[in-house]
């Protein structure tokens, strides 16, 4: 799973362009055609880039990132903007805006932005858009370097809680039930442990990861069945 990119654009060929672009270098993309529907998309989804055009029908894009704001977003924010006025705008609010573009621009520039805000909100992690790092909300798992971080917070895991939580948010939403994780993790414990040693696994996980362990976000107890992912 890859980062996922807001586009708020209510022009279509821009917005088609940009989505294309952006889906090639592997980013899930998700466009919206006007404030309303992105800050609605951004409510459910929490996004972790927004691109934001300035001039929008009805509420414009100053307002769309104040509101993105107020909602405790913190996601980079890159502005598409057409005119100077709007640059200047951009440059003298301060709304939290990360960067900006003026249209016309070329993909290959708006595309070098984008792994800057990205390397600059979320770390080196961010370098591999491809799929090895799994993210979820401000959650990242490197699957390659083994590593997990929590915005620029790093966690540390044991191996056996790393392959649990590398098994679970690799499929979002798919239950394991405590006998499939005991099996997946047999290579890192020894073979005689019970199923409840996966509880135990899962708790410490928990108070590592979640912001209050008792109401899980990332590692969902399926009653009677195991654990999920949350799915996005
Ligand atoms: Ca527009």
């Amino acid at each position: 799973m890859s980062a996922t990119i807001l586009v708020v654009e209510d022009e279509h060929a821009v917005a088609r362009g940009v989505q294309y672009a952006l889906q090639q270098e592997g980013y899930a993309v998700t466009v919206a055609r006007s404030g309303e529907e992105g800050l609605d998309f951004a409510s459910h989804q929490a996004p972790d880039l927004v691109i934001l055009d300035v001039r929008l029908p009805g509420m414009d894009g100053f307002e769309v990132l104040r509101r993105l704001r107020q909602t405790g977003s913190k996601a980079p924010v890159l502005f598409l903007t057409a005119r100077d006025d709007e640059v200047d705008k951009v440059i003298g609010l301060e709304l939290g805006a990360d960067d900006y573009l003026t249209k016309p621009f070329g993909l290959r520039e708006l595309m070098s932005r984008i792994k800057a805000l990205l390397r600059r909100a979320y770390g080196d992690l961010a370098d591999a858009a491809g799929g090895r790092v799994i993210r979820h909300r401000d959650l990242l798992v490197d699957l390659e370097r083994r590593r997990v971080q929590r915005g620029q917070r790093r966690v540390s895991l044991t191996a056996t809680e790393f392959e649990i939580l590398r098994h679970l948010a690799s499929r979002p939403g798919r239950v394991y039930s405590r006998r499939e994780l005991l099996e997946l993790i047999r290579d890192y414990e020894a073979l005689d442990q019970d199923e409840k040693t996966i509880n135990v696994h899962v708790s410490h996980l928990r108070e590592k990861l979640e912001d209050d362990p008792a109401q899980p976000a990332f590692i969902l107890t399926v009653r009677g069945a195991g654990y999920a992912f949350a799915e996005r």
